[in-house]
């Protein structure tokens, strides 16, 4: 038997992993709520229960508390042990032990549920306080965390994200990515909102979980294998409804640009999250749920989700819905006619073969179908399909950011090879951005002469299709030049003396807008805690004009506000377990303040706490300021808070944002000033009170 989750009762059957932990030998506040009979149904038949009993579910015997101002119900069973649950979230965690194959249910205090919201919030509250931040990212004292939302599985639309949480082998510093399709709802349908996994395990495994049942399963067979392949075999050996999140062989290798890919084709892409799973020898997860979610409100839940579907509708009748007419690959010609998108590794911002990568061409030639999230009306999701003798398959993709890093960065308008390349950062597990940015570094390294063909094993001009899919493939299994490239942009051009080349900041490659042109996504790429990422404050919303807030992307001015602002309701997206392109427009009031109204009732009808727009505002404050405060710890100052030189230095050459600079040494003073941090980027004693963080 390998592994299933079993009461301590059955310590001596012949268990290679899998135990309970015992709650009574390290006591927590939430150990009274643990019912080890709801959550092991096989104990429970041995103890003379009846299975099922305490199915909070069932709401027997159930009585409300307050917890501040968080609504508990405590469900009493009938052998002596209560089961706390809540609404809108799961209210318990699966620890994962690698090291020794334990499995151990615990309930997550209501009082961190409350503050932390759940997803991002919750994942950074454990490892903050679980994980020492100075630990190697590639070694037994790292966790990874996988975490679901309040509104994850709900109904909500979009309510299909998870976060992954760990500290990053690319960065160092704290990460966190997220995904939807299919496999984050089907992961709270078994009972938990979280999986935290710890240690390393000696040989590959995967883990299998199936509602309250939980077990460890020898991967060796699947190590190698691509990530459709894992995938396939799983099903075969689990149910064929299974929901996989796994790693390809870049993970197994360590490549710190690896991403853990879910339902086949959908990534928490960045910065190394892969490659984290790869040094645990955890090839993948599988999941499989049937439990619903109690909501506090469901008729108001119900009431708002329809709202937001005929707004959908309302605007796609009126032929304005882009997101679901074209992917997010229209964002191409936009970010062109700013003179914003990445050309020839940021040298430009303007790209000739925009028109021949956009969403239209992409839809005429290449596109099967839209394809959603679970339940999401918008389905921005493209399946498609290219014949071609060197490029031809089949897959999802690409989005505008593999567009942008593959495409115009690399100086390539042939859709076909750029198509083929995302393709294969799917089946071998690589981050799109990270690959793409990374070949585009190398291909300026060697423009410049820095970087002799002799190492590339081939010239490396931009332009050169064949490029970007030969380099990938040799990313993902480390083969030749394959394996420096597979250490990221900045270790590559720090390689060849130029770091000055990489287009990154704290090591994370840029996504696809040059912020010479937004100027809030330098301030945003500079103080991003996880480095230049565009999905944790995304200012484009602002600047270019996606909701109706009236920005001039070039001007410095309010800037800082608004960076600290949208980081601040990311920091709440990414928890409640929203997507952000739906949450942006929808729940989330297009006014100067942003306000989340919607969100907050949204909130409250799924968990019945009082939330509102100021006290969740004030939450996702406190998720940012936590995930600073592990980055100070782990070594990071104001100097790591900057943009590579190009972005400082050298003015736009040419188009709409010519001309132009980051002025980041005016912003930075100002967004320190106004999150309540030192003129050193230290968030201030007054401020951690505030938040509840001292
Ligand atoms: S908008 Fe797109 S990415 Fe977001 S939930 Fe819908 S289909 Fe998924």
């Amino acid at each position: 038997m390998l592994g299933n989750i079993v009461n301590g009762d059955d310590a001596d059957q012949d268990l290679l992993y899998g135990e309970v932990r015992s709650h009574a030998q390290d006591q927590r506040p939430w150990d009274n709520y643990h019912c080890s009979y709801h959550l092991y149904p096989a104990f429970s038949r041995k103890a003379g229960g009846q299975e099922n009993e305490c199915n909070p579910h069932q709401r027997k015997n159930e009585k409300q508390e307050k917890f501040g101002k968080l609504t508990v119900i405590r469900h009493q069973t009938d052998h002596r042990k209560e089961v706390l649950y809540m609404q809108g979230w799961m209210g318990k965690l699966l620890r994962v032990d690698l090291t020794t194959g334990r499995l151990s249910v615990e309930m997550v205090d209501p009082e961190v549920a409350r503050d932390f919201i759940g997803g991002r919030g919750w994942a950074i509250r454990y490892l903050y306080d679980e994980v020492d931040p100075g630990v190697d990212p590639l070694s037994e004292g790292n966790k990874v965390i996988f975490a679901t939302g309040p509104l994850t599985a709900t109904l909500t639309p979009s309510g299909a994200r998870y976060m992954v949480v760990t500290k990053s082998p690319l960065t160092g510093a704290i990460t966190c990515a997220n995904a939807g399709g299919e496999f984050p709802t089907e992961m709270k349908r078994t009972g938990f909102d979280m999986f935290i996994f710890e240690g390393r395990s000696p040989r590959p495994i995967y883990l299998w979980v199936n509602d309250d049942q939980a077990e460890l399963r020898p991967a060796d067979h699947l190590w190698g294998m691509d990530v459709h392949t894992t995938v396939a075999l799983i099903r075969k050996e689990t149910d064929p409804k299974v929901r996989v999140a796994c790693i390809g062989p870049a993970g197994e290798k360590l490549v710190k640009i690896a991403a853990i890919m879910n339902d086949a084709h959908r990534a928490a892409g960045r910065a190394g999250v892969g490659a984290v799973l790869g040094y645990k020898n955890l090839k993948a997860v599988a999941v499989r749920g049937h439990n619903k979610v109690s909501l506090a409100d469901p008729e108001k839940l119900m009431d708002i989700s329809k709202e937001v579907r005929k707004e959908v509708e309302q605007i796609a009748k009126a032929g304005k819905l882009v997101l679901r007419d074209y992917g997010t690959a229209y964002v191409a010609t936009v970010t062109n006619s700013f003179g914003i998108i990445p050309t020839r590794n940021f040298q430009s911002g303007v790209f000739a073969g925009a028109e021949v990568i956009s969403g239209e061409i992409l839809n005429k030639k290449y596109l099967i179908r839209p394809k959603p999230c679970h339940g999401c009306p918008i389905a921005c999701g493209r399946v498609t399909r290219v014949e071609h003798p060197l490029y031809g398959g089949e897959g999802e993709g690409p989005e505008y950011e593999t567009l942008a890093a593959f495409g115009s960065s690399c100086g390539i308008d042939n859709l076909e090879a750029i198509i083929k390349a995302n393709y294969l950062c799917n089946e071998l597990g690589l981050d799109t951005i990270s690959t793409g940015m990374t070949i585009s570094c190398a291909m300026e390294l060697y423009e410049k002469g820095y970087l002799p063909q002799a190492d590339v094993g081939r010239p490396l001009e931009f332009g050169d299709a064949g490029a970007i899919v030969d380099l990938t493939r040799k990313t993902a299994l480390r083969e030749g030049f394959g394996d420096l490239l597979a250490e990221g942009s900045f270790r590559l051009a720090s390689r060849y003396g130029h770091p000055e080349v990489s287009i990154s900041s704290k090591k994370l490659e840029f996504p696809g807008y040059d912020p010479r042109g937004v100027k809030g996504m330098g301030i945003l790429y500079a103080t991003s805690n996880i480095g230049a990422s565009h999905m944790r404050g995304d200012t484009i919303y602002v600047e270019l004009g996606y909701v109706s807030v009236d920005v001039d992307p070039l001007t410095h001015k309010h800037k800082a506000h608004y960076c600290k602002h949208l980081q601040d309701i990311f920091a709440v997206i990414d928890s409640v377990g929203l997507c952000v392109f739906v949450a942006m427009r929808h729940f989330v009031q297009h006014n100067e303040s942003l306000s989340m109204t919607r969100l907050a009732d949204l909130m409250n009808s799924a968990t019945g706490v009082g939330y509102d727009p100021k006290n969740l505002l004030l939450a996702g404050e406190r998720i940012y300021n936590l995930e600073r405060l592990f980055l100070l710890k782990a070594g990071f100052t104001k100097d790591d808070d900057t943009l590579p030189p190009r972005m400082l230095k050298e003015p736009m050459p040419e188009g709409p944002a010519q001309g132009q600079v980051v002025e980041l040494d005016v912003m930075l003073p100002e967004y320190y000033q106004l999150r309540g941090w030192s003129s050193e980027g230290i968030p201030t004693e007054e401020k951690l009170k505030e938040l509840g963080l001292d």
